[in-house]
């Protein structure tokens, strides 16, 4: 039996038949199938630079915005689930409420999905909310999956992107900053939960792309 950390009861994990042929033990998962189907992979007609779904057009009103902004300099973008109750449930009781337990929930939701890069650069999460919270929400997302390079410090200035509104999202100002003297040459993958704006994603791009101008940066999150 396996304990889903989501409704909280025991499941029976399902038998993946390959695995059986190779004799591999079936593999703990951290929700059960039930919840699982909750979550809603991002399919069909989708955005071509940043996954948003439900796109007619090539490119969304956020990109199309960016474009604008950064002479046509888009910074392309995976996402694996869109952001519906069940993904807004998830992320409120593990950032607002710091249910530390469910960033193995969201870990397993992304395993083996994470696109391959030669640096992992989780956005970093401000010191007063670590304070608040007692840990770092992105990177403890990711941390087992892919390894981290922690080289993005942030401004502390007082309230969090999730608590803005659309409009006092997109007018943040710069908050980012590269904390260590390292050289990173080649593919950087910015990691993110969330990508509403893409404002944060784009700042922390900035910091990255004028110390490393010779690196080519994307990035990926859990929901779009
Ligand atoms: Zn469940
Ligand atoms: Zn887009």
């Amino acid at each position: 039996m396996s304990y889903c950390l989501l409704c909280n009861t025991n499941y029976k994990p399902q038998i993946d038949f390959k695995d059986l042929f190779l004799f591999k033990k079936p593999q703990e998962k951290a929700i059960c199938p039930n919840c699982l189907s909750k979550f809603e992979k991002i399919n069909g007609q989708h955005c071509m630079n940043c996954n948003k779904a439900g796109q007619k057009v090539k490119f969304c009103s956020d990109c199309r915005v960016w474009q604008v902004k950064y002479q046509g300099k888009l910074l392309k973008n995976k996402s694996i689930y869109r952001y519906n109750q069940a993904m807004h449930d998830l992320m409120v009781n593990y950032k607002r409420y710091g249910d530390y337990v469910l960033h193995q929930v969201l870990a397993d939701l992304i395993k083996s999905q994470i696109s391959p890069a030669d640096y992992y650069v989780p956005i970093p999460t401000s010191k007063s909310h670590i304070a608040r919270r007692q840990f770092d929400t992105v990177s403890e997302i990711f941390k087992d999956l892919v390894p981290l390079t922690f080289i993005l410090g942030k401004i502390d200035n007082g309230s969090a992107q999730g608590e803005k509104n659309r409009q006092q999202r997109l007018k943040t100002e710069q908050s980012f900053y590269v904390n260590e003297k390292l050289n990173l040459q080649g593919n950087i993958l910015l990691l993110d939960d969330i990508y509403t704006t893409g404002r944060t994603l784009y700042h922390a791009r900035d910091a990255l792309a004028a110390a490393f101008p010779n690196s080519c940066i994307k990035s990926f999150t859990l929901a779009r």
